[in-house]
């Protein structure tokens, strides 16, 4: 009988699942050898590609930082704030990277800086949608990365270099669109230096990850483990360039507001403060003043936050902010539900107390913008199940007691306001 072995690795095909021979005699590859080249070949054409960046192509009439802003009024509820110094801060960084479209200033010898980003503010109000709706319209790479998990080098954890890791996934390989991308750093107050004296446990994953951090943001080559993790000796590392990555950082600092205000007092002696404005801010959430200063004395090392030159306040969402979440933004959670029973040839609509109802329980609940999908779940499971093999129903409405009755007879109901 012919002996048939693959070509590449020699094995016999009794030692192989399946094994395909071309023309000419003694060509044969077995399976592991095609899904090898295959594998290789993907890699080194997300190696090669042409650099196909949307954001080449972007003019700079679309990216001025009222355009900006007007793609984010369309997902982002409020947080004008936020939105303002967002827009600028991107405009100056696609300034910084397309400096040749500004012929009156390229051969001066000004460089601009990177304008990375701080977002302080509660969870869930809105800084990862920001980032990742800044990152859709410039059309390019994005990745957010909890800094939680992140330890100095050597100690059990991620290395702060997979952050890059998880762009180069969102690139498809393709290390040119990696290196204009946005990474969005979340929980950046995680690595606050915990005190200011020196402990005996050595604070690995604070101040070591915040100094490892200073050579990522700042620009230049970092040797990135392709798959994220540790890095391991056999993994084969791909060298990026920072200089052109956008780093935002968010994070909610809680209890920030108090080193506020500590700043906001601080006045020389003998100043009258009856003469100051300063009780005019009582009532007022101070997040909005926050400054460099204050993110240094929560524990964030002085470098660092010389490095992110922009720092910006999102506010907590109230009733009037979670009603236009539910139904406002393009892909608001109201409007699915609408297009998904349209889909079925159904009308579907909600009354106005049935939304108040909603939003209601997701402040009771304590659990913001982000809660009020699982409360929408609740209230809409038995529909969405019966409604598509209903007979006949061309409308359905959910109203206020419809919308209780669905609620108190789900989980969700036993979570208790914290
Ligand atoms: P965080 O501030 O913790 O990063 P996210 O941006 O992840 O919060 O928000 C969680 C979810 O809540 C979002 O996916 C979005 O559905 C909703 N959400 C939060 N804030 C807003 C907002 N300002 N406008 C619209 N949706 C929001």
């Amino acid at each position: 009988m012919r002996k048939v072995f693959c070509a590449f690795c020699g094995k016999h095909e009794d030692e192989v699942e399946t094994i395909v021979s071309g023309q000419i005699p003694e060509a044969h590859i077995c399976d592991t050898c095609v899904e090898r080249a295959h594998e290789f070949i993907k890699e080194e054409h997300a190696q090669h590609k042409e650099v196909a960046i949307d954001m080449k192509k972007i003019r700079k009439e679309e990216v001025t930082p009222d355009v900006l802003k007007t793609y984010l009024d369309q997902y982002v509820v409020d947080q004008e704030i936020a939105k303002r110094a967002l827009c600028v801060a991107v405009y100056n960084h696609y300034k910084r990277l397309f400096v040749t479209q500004y012929p009156q200033t390229s051969d001066d010898e000004v460089e601009i800086e990177k304008s990375n980003v701080f977002l302080v503010g509660p969870t869930g109000v809105g800084k990862t949608l920001l980032a990742s709706t800044i990152a859709k319209r410039l059309k390019v790479p994005f990745c957010s990365v909890s800094m939680t998990q992140m330890t100095q080098a050597g100690y059990v954890g991620d290395d702060v270099e997979s952050a890059l890791s998880g762009l180069l996934q969102a690139a498809d390989g393709n290390i040119q669109a990696a290196q204009m991308g946005i990474v969005y750093m979340d929980e950046a107050d995680k690595v606050a230096r915990k005190g200011d004296n020196p402990s005996l446990t050595r604070d690995v994953g604070g101040e070591g990850v915040q100094q490892a951090l200073l050579k990522i943001i700042e620009g230049g080559i970092v040797n990135v483990p392709p798959h994220g993790g540790r890095k391991h000796p056999e993994q084969k590392l791909i060298p990026m360039d920072t200089t052109n990555i956008l780093f935002i950082f968010g994070g909610a600092f809680e209890g920030i507001d108090r080193l506020i205000e500590r700043r906001l007092h601080m006045r020389p002696l003998g100043f009258d403060l009856k003469k100051t404005n300063l009780p005019l801010l009582q009532g007022q959430d101070l997040g909005a003043y926050v400054s460099a200063q204050d993110l240094k004395a929560y524990g964030l090392i002085p470098e660092l936050v010389g490095r992110i030159p922009v720092i910006t306040h999102l506010s907590p969402l109230d009733k009037n902010a979670l009603y236009k979440v539910l139904t406002e933004p393009k892909n608001a959670l109201i409007k699915q539900y609408k297009k998904l029973m349209g889909m079925e040839g159904i009308a579907l609509s909600f009354t106005e107390d049935a939304l108040g109802y909603i939003v209601q329980k997701a402040l009771e609940l304590k659990v913001g913008a982000r809660g009020l999908r699982s409360i929408c779940e609740a209230i809409m499971q038995d529909a969405m199940f019966d409604l598509p093999s209903a007979k006949n129903v061309k409308k359905y409405t959910i109203d206020k007691d419809y919308a209780q009755k669905k609620f108190e007879g789900s989980r969700m109901a036993n979570l208790k306001a914290a």
